[in-house]
């Protein structure tokens, strides 16, 4: 039996409300334990993503946040379907149609490929050192047979100026560019395509922390100049509090809290975020960087019982390690997209009589 709709919405979307540019349902994905050690058995697998569900609505940039291990990475990279996902729905609109990207085979993929664009964490790997800047950007449109001649190079030149190079460095090589350039560069690469959806996988983790700000700032004007729909992938909050209208936290392969970005900051309503949040460095030395959590990240090959997150958090309680909690919407019903979404046994009433348990 298909599992319940996680984030019900209208079933019919009447006039003036903007559907879903993606919808992601109950999406799994599943890795083959191929060594069999002393307590893994050789067939077993490790659930990298466990059941994953959100929208991303048209114009918006959503950041996917969690420490490694939380499946924040490989969820990104089955909804371009770089991976092949294990079971669920990656549903895309695209050209009046909505198509379920997770069931096409790679023949049936490739004319949908401009539109769905990845950008890579690492910047000096994902550039080919023996290609130009200029065949780099340009390599999408000689791919799929959209430009050649002058209008290729017009092209390419239109966006080293977007990203704030310039022409004349179309003829030089990659290791001629500082870290955030070549970051630059891989952007210009994916928004070439005039993709409608960008995934940007730990696109400034590799940078100096000045050089971030620069590619976030960039980043975030592109995206309104082409009205560009985003995940960012990141494991800082910091990174995404100020690129992104929503936020979801993940955990274990699942969404523990999806919020806008303010509430998500202001009024952080999982045991995780609120560790994520007091492990934002802060600008006061006195203040030190502690996530307050013990012990590690919960291992996708042997998830704990109930709640996966119930061994770490400090507010844990009775029901936590027997059953999963789901993931709810707390705001008013008839909001047209889901407002606070947590997933939490102290929100969904089995906290209640507790310290600090029950819905706030
Ligand atoms: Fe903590 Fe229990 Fe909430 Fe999980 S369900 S986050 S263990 S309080």
């Amino acid at each position: 039996m298909k599992p319940a709709d996680p984030l019900p919405g209208p079933a019919a979307f009447p006039a003036g409300v903007t559907e879903p540019l993606l919808r992601v349902r109950h999406l799994r994905k599943e890795f083959p334990v191929r060594s069999g050690g002393l307590f893994r058995q050789m067939g077993s697998t490790v659930q990298a993503v466990n059941d994953l569900s959100f929208d991303l609505y048209p114009g918006e940039t959503v950041g996917l946040v969690g420490e490694s291990g939380s499946g924040k990475t490989t969820a990104a990279r089955c909804i371009v379907r770089a991976l092949a996902p294990s079971a669920g729905e990656i549903l895309f609109r695209t050209n009046g149609r909505t198509v379920d990207l997770a069931g096409l085979s790679e023949r049936a993929l490739q004319p949908l490929r401009p539109a769905l664009q990845l950008i890579f964490q690492d910047p000096f790997s994902s550039l080919n050192p023996r290609m130009t800047v200029g065949q780099i950007i340009g390599e999408p449109l000689v791919i799929h047979r959209l430009a050649r001649g002058s209008e290729l190079d017009d092209r390419v030149d239109d966006m080293l100026l977007r990203i704030g190079l310039k022409p004349e460095h179309r003829t030089r090589y990659p290791h001629a560019f500082s870290g955030g350039q070549r970051q630059r560069i891989g952007i210009a690469r994916a928004l070439i395509m005039h993709p409608s959806l960008i995934v940007a996988d730990e696109a400034v983790s590799a940078l100096d922390v000045s050089v971030q700000a620069q590619v976030l700032n960039l980043l975030k004007d592109l995206q309104q100049e082409f009205n560009l729909t985003c995940l960012l992938v990141a494991h800082n909050l910091d990174v995404v509090r100020h690129v992104c209208d929503r936020v979801a936290v993940m955990y274990a392969g699942r969404i523990v809290e999806l919020a806008e970005t303010a509430a998500l900051f202001e009024d952080p309503r999982h045991p995780y975020t609120r560790a994520l949040h007091s492990a934002v460095p802060r600008p006061d030395p006195d203040q030190r960087m502690n996530c307050g959590l013990a012990g590690e990240t919960a291992d996708p090959g042997n998830l704990p019982s109930g709640c996966a997150f119930h061994p770490r958090c400090p507010e844990c309680f009775a029901p936590c390690a027997q059953l999963r909690p789901e993931l709810k919407d707390e705001e008013a019903a008839d909001c047209e997209r889901p407002a606070h979404l947590v997933a939490c046994h102290l929100r969904d009433g089995r906290g209640a009589g507790l310290p600090g348990g029950g819905i706030g």
